[in-house]
């Protein structure tokens, strides 16, 4: 049974790139009937920021990403926080020393950081030197005595390690190039790699799917598993996704957080359809794709190895096609979120804006203006909307469009746009003379959806009311007042 894992580090909120790896992991456990696992690594305990695990977990969730095992959703793989299994590490780490495979290194974090900086200065050697591995029990016990803490270090014989990335292929890299490698700190935390590989195997992870950085990582990992007697994992090395025009990912970069696309009302198909596609394509060539379509076309043999770069229009489109795609009752549900404290349209009005709205939005922030626009009450008293209303044909082409709108049967979008065309004809007005009274009276601006469109979202009252309020103005032009 394939399970793979998503194993964030609860530094901050997921970006794009960790959220892809997300979706890579996801797609293809549920494309094998296998389980998604979500691993928080927080040994880093400096770095971990509080409310993180709960932020990815939301940001997860919302992408519709549940994970089958993971810290919020249990199971019995558990705990499936690292900061919770210092001891399990603790023990494996036990096993390699009781089996010669790694020895206690006595040297101090300060000490090793003064020699790599002299190495590098003098150009010479950063490894490990190795000197505390062939210590006899006297000269470990004078170290113990004079009050030094010991770290297991992993011995990496020489010679040729092989491991194979989907994506590249075999790989080899010698033993000696690497150092033994510290697998527990001296304060008992254990280092990435070795807890990386402890939670892989005991949670049977078959296919490891992370970002291009881990790389450089594999082969030592692919040393612990083999010392603990365990057949490494399937490793696949995802490339790096860029920031837009290139760079490194960063909210500076114009990469913010997922849950702020959530706040923004990005369609989270349409993000999920875009991470999906920034490593692989459909044969099919077709870009804008369900989640069972996904599922089911998700190829990791199609993943290239070029880094991807956030296309933020591209995001867009794919979150404007998602909406069209989707029963206007997905988008009523997300605009009366979205207006909630600021607008209470009426339930008719809520609808209508949606049925609009689902043709011409491509996020839910794109609603914004357009309710803003519609939904107050006109100010008719802005020096353009006078100026617009008392031209001297404004009250003509009000009275000839409240007359045709009052007789319709059905206050839809086809015979209100009929009956507009109709009033203009009638009233022998166009463009601009015809058109700017009736926008300014619905909603006090000269620009903004189309004039029919506004009428269908505010309904047959509160059209008819502000025609009305529109023709007062009008008529007082036209009488010369004020
Ligand atoms: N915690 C690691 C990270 O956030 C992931 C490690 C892994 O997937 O092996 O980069």
């Amino acid at each position: 049974m394939v399970r793979t894992r998503f194993a964030p580090s609860p530094t901050g909120s997921l970006h794009l790139g960790n959220a892809r790896t997300a979706v890579l992991n996801w797609l293809y456990a549920r494309q094998q009937g296998g389980a998604f696992i979500v691993r928080f690594e927080d040994t880093d305990l400096e770095r971990s920021v509080e409310g993180a695990e709960r932020d990815i977990q939301d940001a997860l969730e919302w992408l519709g990403l549940a994970p089958d095992e993971g810290l919020f959703a249990g199971g019995e793989h558990g705990p499936y926080r690292q900061s919770e299994r210092v001891e399990i590490y603790r023990e494996h780490a036990e096993r390699l020393l009781a089996e010669g495979r790694a020895y206690r290194c006595y040297c101090t974090p300060e000490e090793l950081e003064a020699r790599r900086t002299e190495a590098r200065a003098g150009k010479g050697d950063v490894r490990y030197d190795g000197r505390c591995s062939g210590l006899s029990s006297e000269e470990a016990g004078g170290l113990i005595a004079s009050g030094r803490l010991a770290s297991v270090r992993f011995r990496v014989e020489p010679g040729v390690i092989h491991y194979r990335d989907r994506v590249r292929g075999d790989l080899t890299v010698d033993g000696e190039q690497l150092g033994d490698q510290v697998i527990l700190r001296s304060d008992g935390r254990p280092t990435y790699n070795f807890a990386v590989v402890v939670d892989d195997l005991l949670m049977g992870v078959t296919h490891v799917i992370r970002g291009a950085g881990h790389l450089s990582n594999t082969p030592k990992q692919v040393l612990f598993y083999e010392a603990l007697g365990a057949v490494p994992p399937e490793f696949l090395h995802l490339p790096s996704v860029l920031a837009p025009g290139g760079g490194k990912l960063s909210k500076r970069a114009g990469a913010p957080g997922l849950l702020e696309y959530r706040e923004q009302g990005y369609h989270p198909e349409g993000l999920l359809n875009y991470l999906s596609l920034l490593s692989w394509s459909s044969p099919s060539g077709e870009e804008v794709l369900s989640r069972d379509q996904l599922i089911a076309e998700v190829d990791l043999d199609r993943i290239g190895a070029a880094n991807p770069e956030i296309d933020p229009e591209k995001l867009r489109w794919l979150s404007g096609q998602h909406y069209r795609h989707e029963s206007v009752d997905v988008l009523e549900r997300g605009l009366r979120d979205r207006l909630a404290g600021r607008f209470e349209p009426e339930a008719r009005q809520l609808r209508a804006l949606a049925e609009v709205l689902r043709e011409r939005i491509l996020i839910l922030a794109d609603a914004d203006p357009v309710c803003e626009l519609v939904l107050p009450e006109p100010d008719l008293s802005s020096s353009d909307a006078v100026e617009v209303l008392r031209e001297p044909k404004a009250g003509r082409a009000l009275r000839q469009v409240a007359r045709r709108w009052e007789r319709l049967q059905s206050w839809s979008r086809a015979e209100l746009k009929e009956e507009l065309a109709a009033a203009g004809r009638e009233a022998g007005l166009k463009g601009r003379q015809f058109y700017h009274p009736v926008r300014v009276a619905l909603t006090g601006a000269v620009q903004g959806p189309d004039v029919p469109d506004v009428a269908y979202i505010l309904g047959r009252e509160t059209t008819a009311a502000r025609l009305a309020l529109g023709l007062v103005a009008a008529e007082d032009g036209e009488r010369g007042g004020g």
